[in-house]
């Protein structure tokens, strides 16, 4: 079996986009969605900074409610399939666009059985289940077919784990260099066991890993204003992970209701809540990037 020959029309595509950086974790429900939201935010507040937000994460994509979007189409050009803008600055692909429009989609939520929704994805009108090979090849079309133009960054939310959608987003993105990976985690053991097997993964595939970022670190209560650490006893064990895996611990990010308000609103946590210490602990990390 030769080449992938979508590997080159993806390769061309990336050749317009300076840095292309992966948000992954190992467990869903991290907040990688939400720092990938607020981390694409921050990097559009230089207007001279042009932005993506791709969102792979096929089967919660949450980025057009994130990011203002929803109930948003993309179009069709002769160029290929057009983002939707948030700003001039800052764009957005997303599975969550397709998923209400019949006529035009190319894959909805369809019938529940035993409990749990089936993915059905339609081709010209035809339809079948969404296996994993079609998520694959769900996630080399809006590789191949997303005209970003000239990017600064192309931020990548991910879908959680080691599993084949990961490997396809690497797999096909790997030859036009991924400037590296951001793993999301919470502060619970349970969590950064799966981290390591992340860490593992990007080293295996060649990705360069930026850094971990420890979320939903620790909460401080309004009114007594001490801190409660809700996800573990104790702190720090993300950074004596990274340590003993010999990769950088980027910050901790605290629990605040106000992140996953904003969030739900669509709108950008940072540039509202410029003195909490969630904001301080966010940009430090976003420093790092
Ligand atoms: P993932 O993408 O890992 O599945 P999400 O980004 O969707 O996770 O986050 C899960 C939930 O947690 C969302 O409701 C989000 O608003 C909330 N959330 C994420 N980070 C924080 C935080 N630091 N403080 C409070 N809520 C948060």
């Amino acid at each position: 079996k030769g080449p992938d020959p979508a590997i080159s029309v993806i390769n061309e595509r990336m050749e317009t986009v300076k840095h292309k950086i992966l948000v992954l974790s190992g467990k869903g429900g991290v907040g990688k969605s939400t720092f990938t939201t607020n981390l694409a935010f921050a990097l559009s507040f230089d207007e001279n900074t042009q932005v993506g937000i791709m969102d792979v994460d096929i089967c919660g994509p949450s980025l057009p409610k994130m990011t203002g979007l929803e109930g948003e189409q993309i179009h069709q050009s002769s160029t290929g399939w057009s983002p939707v803008y948030v700003s001039d600055n800052l764009a957005v692909m997303s599975v969550g666009f397709m998923l209400s429009n019949p006529d035009d989609a190319v894959i909805w939520r369809g019938p529940k059985k035993n409990g749990m929704s089936l993915n059905v994805i339609y081709f010209h009108g035809v339809p079948s289940v969404l296996t994993n090979s079609c998520t694959s090849g769900m996630i080399k079309q809006f590789l191949k077919d997303v005209d970003w133009g000239d990017l600064d960054y192309l931020v990548v939310d991910t879908p959680p784990g080691t599993s084949d959608e990961h490997l396809s987003v690497v797999n096909y993105l790997k030859e036009s260099s991924i400037t590296g990976a951001v793993i999301i985690t919470t502060p619970q053991e349970v969590s950064l066991q799966d981290v390591r097997k992340e860490i593992n993964f990007c080293k295996k595939v060649g990705i360069p890993i930026i850094g971990v970022v420890e979320n939903m670190s620790g909460f401080v209560c309004p009114k007594c204003t001490k801190e409660s650490m809700i996800f573990a006893p104790t702190t720090g064990g993300a950074r004596r992970m990274c340590e003993e895996m010999g990769v950088s611990f980027l910050g901790a990010i605290p629990l605040d209701p106000r992140i996953g308000r904003s969030c739900d609103l669509g709108e950008s946590f940072l540039d509202q809540y410029v003195d909490s210490p969630a904001y301080t602990a966010y940009m430090k990390v976003i420093e790092q990037i």
